[in-house]
């Protein structure tokens, strides 16, 4: 099931200087119809973005129907990343709910969730349904137990047809990112790309 995002009506405003539409948030077109103004959508898209990414370049044109649906692992410079994400929740229409979380935070929900706290219960729940799970893998400290959460997340979600992006700046493959986060995790990855089960995805400079 695909939750709609809910838009906070009170946060997004047209641009009171807007040339377009003065600051009404509609222009109406040639048919007279209604039609949302480009300054609307910004803020609205603003509303909708995670902090990470609303200062992120945009691409306008994306086939997102490479990346929608499917379980991703982001390679490069962060900047792509963050530039890739926006441009297909953009792209899509702003119909998919996003969280990012780097893995130290994982962990910390998970254990404060176990342990019946109730905001991290809420937002462990979160984790395991929103639509997209960004999980940021990236300047973590040694922990054991990423592995396994990480992949416990994966399947999880999978069941619930819920998709997973991995970014790093690290290849799966290599021992700087498998002394972070195993040498199971790294394994997982491999087998899920070469199966099909996840999507790698290169990102350029
Ligand atoms: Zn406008």
């Amino acid at each position: 099931m695909q939750t709609e995002k809910k838009i906070d009506l009170t946060k997004e405003r047209p641009d009171p200087d807007c040339p377009n539409c003065k600051g009404v948030g509609y222009l109406i077109n040639a048919e007279n119809k209604a039609e949302i103004c480009i300054c609307l959508l910004k803020s609205r898209a603003i509303v909708y973005l995670t902090p990470e990414y609303v200062a992120a370049n945009t691409l306008r044109e994306l086939d997102v129907t490479e990346y929608e649906k499917k379980n991703i692992f982001m390679l490069g410079p962060q900047a792509a990343f963050k530039m890739l994400v926006k441009s297909i929740l953009l792209n899509t229409g702003m119909i998919y709910t996003h969280k990012t979380v780097p893995t130290f935070e994982l962990l910390r929900i998970y254990l404060a969730a176990s342990s019946a706290n109730q905001a991290e219960a809420i937002q462990w729940n979160e984790i395991l349904n929103v639509d997209i799970l960004i999980l940021y893998l990236v300047f973590d400290t040694p922990n054991k137990l990423y592995g396994s959460i990480i992949r416990s997340v994966i399947e999880k979600r999978k069941f619930q047809s819920k998709y997973t992006w991995i970014y790093s700046d690290k290849h799966f493959e290599t021992e700087a990112f498998q002394k972070l986060y195993s040498t199971e995790l790294g394994e997982f990855l491999k087998t899920s790309v070469v199966s099909g089960f996840f999507k790698k995805v290169n990102l350029a400079e």
